[in-house]
C-alpha cells in the first residue's frame, strides 16, 4: 500500500514507511494512507 504525503501530495512508496515514516521528497512526517482506487482526477 502506498502512502501520500500530506505536504507535497506526492506518493510515498511503502518501503519508505517501513523504517521511518517520513516523506523522502519534503521530509514531512504526515503521510496519508492511499487506497487502490484514488478518487483524485489525474490525466494519464
Ligand atoms: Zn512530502
Amino acid at each position: 500500500m502506498n502512502y501520500k504525503c500530506f505536504h507535497c501530495d506526492k506518493t510515498v512508496e511503502d518501503s519508505y514507511t517501513q523504517t521511518r515514516v517520513r516523506c523522502p521528497y519534503c521530509g514531512g512526517k504526515i503521510l496519508c494512507k492511499g487506497r487502490s482506487n484514488v478518487t483524485k482526477v489525474k490525466a494519464r
